[in-house]
């Protein structure tokens, strides 16, 4: 690597967060490419023997092996860092191996973890199956609720999981609040910030220890390709992290990287255009429905929370039909250019049906009391002309009897 423009952090640090976007973590080969190079390679070689050993050794820089680390993923690790206020960030394979890396990396048989319980449908199932196979007990709780967090410490406690605003029902947790919790308990707080985007909240300067995304939603923010990152200090990285990363190959590949990068250059326009979106879209269904919810709405429950801690409300509409599933699935039927799928973050408009897609793992208690109905719909607004998104979901709603 020839210039390391990009990776001097006490400048990039002071960069404005749209100029880190664009330009942290650069590092220019001898070619003097102006769009980031791919390096599509699994290993790396030495010039001898004795430079083998002091990379291995981590005396000499240089990268060994794309599982633990690669110059193109590194460069999108570095963007992340830079933009979050982290120290060290390490890129997934996806967004769920983000999270249960966070977590597992630094957990163990006996420890405790308590975390909201409305989390991303994966998410819940890491704290209600997978941490207890191995004997990490979990309590969740009612993230709105401070007494509830205080009361579930335990002294093993050693993380604090959650997710504000929640997937799917925008639920909001005082991020601050219950950091002061969790560190109080001498425990962690890790943070999916997916459905907020490093663009509108920044829970580390709230007190979160460690943030994870799904890089798959605003990220890549095209719909193209899986991935994830967990940002965290040097500590918790050597400690734990990083040794749980190189040994269990959960790295991201150098194309997917490459594409993240791209998609980093154009996030924060993207994200307040969507959000832009949201507003319109969400302002035109509170004539027509009772239960729109979006944080910028004046009826939203939350909204001086949800306002404190993030820039903007989000690109993320959610409703709720009064005919239940047979309505929110005629509504659906009816829309013309927002599609049905499950991804969000995505430049196409997607409409979701919780209760029978992404949250379906879910019993049925467990959905009602996260506040997941038949007929919740979940909208993610995208970067088409926010009148022709108006115009669909209006006639959709008036197809489906509303
Ligand atoms: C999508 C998502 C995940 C999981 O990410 P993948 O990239 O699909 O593995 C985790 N948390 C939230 C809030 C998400 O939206």
């Amino acid at each position: 690597m020839k210039h390391r423009t990009g990776t001097d952090r006490t400048t990039t640090s002071k960069w404005a967060k749209q100029t880190q976007m664009v330009r942290a973590g650069s590092m220019r080969s001898n070619f003097d490419e102006m769009s980031e190079a791919l390096f599509l390679t699994s290993g790396f070689a030495y010039e001898n023997a004795e430079e083998a050993e002091a990379r291995f050794d981590g005396r000499a820089e240089g990268f060994t092996y794309s599982r633990q680390s690669n110059p193109t993923v590194a460069m999108f690790e570095e963007r992340m860092a830079i933009l979050e206020g982290a120290e060290v960030g390490r890129a997934t394979g996806t967004g769920m191996a983000a999270m249960t890396a966070s977590l597992l990396a630094g957990l163990k048989a006996g420890d405790h973890v308590v975390g909201a319980r409305a989390l991303f449908g994966s998410c819940r199932w890491l704290m209600d199956e997978l941490l207890p196979r191995y004997g990490i007990e979990t309590t969740v709780v009612d993230g709105r609720d401070l007494s509830a967090w205080k009361a579930a410490v335990r002294p093993g406690t050693k993380a604090f999981f959650l997710e504000s605003p929640a997937n799917p029902t925008l639920e909001m947790i005082d991020l601050k609040a219950v950091a002061d919790i969790a560190h109080n308990a001498g425990a962690i707080l890790v943070v999916d910030n997916v459905f907020a985007t490093p663009v509108l909240q920044r829970p580390m300067e709230l007190g979160a220890d460690i943030v994870c995304y799904s890089t798959t939603k605003h990220i890549d923010g095209q719909g193209r390709c899986l991935g994830g990152i967990i940002l965290c200090d040097k500590k918790f990285d050597e400690d734990h992290l990083y040794p749980y990363y190189r040994h269990t190959g959960c790295a991201m590949a150098p194309f997917n990287a490459w594409v993240m990068l791209k998609g980093l250059e154009t996030m924060g326009l993207r994200v307040h255009a969507m959000c832009d979106g949201a507003e319109l879209v969400a302002a035109a269904m509170a004539e027509k429905l009772d239960d729109v919810r979006h944080p910028a709405l004046a009826s939203f429950a939350q909204r001086e929370l949800a306002l404190s801690q993030m820039d903007r409300g989000g690109t993320m509409v959610v409703c709720e039909l009064p005919g239940g599933r047979e309505q929110a699935f005629r509504f659906l039927n009816a829309l013309e250019i927002i599609d049905i799928s499950n991804n969000l973050g995505d430049s196409r408009s997607i409409a979701t049906h919780p209760w029978s897609t992404t949250h379906k793992a879910l019993s049925e208690d467990q959905r009602l009391e996260l506040g997941i109905t038949p007929g919740l719909i979940r909208l993610s607004i995208g970067l088409e002309d926010p009148s022709d998104l108006v115009a669909d979901i209006l006639a959709a709603l008036t197809k489906a009897g509303t």
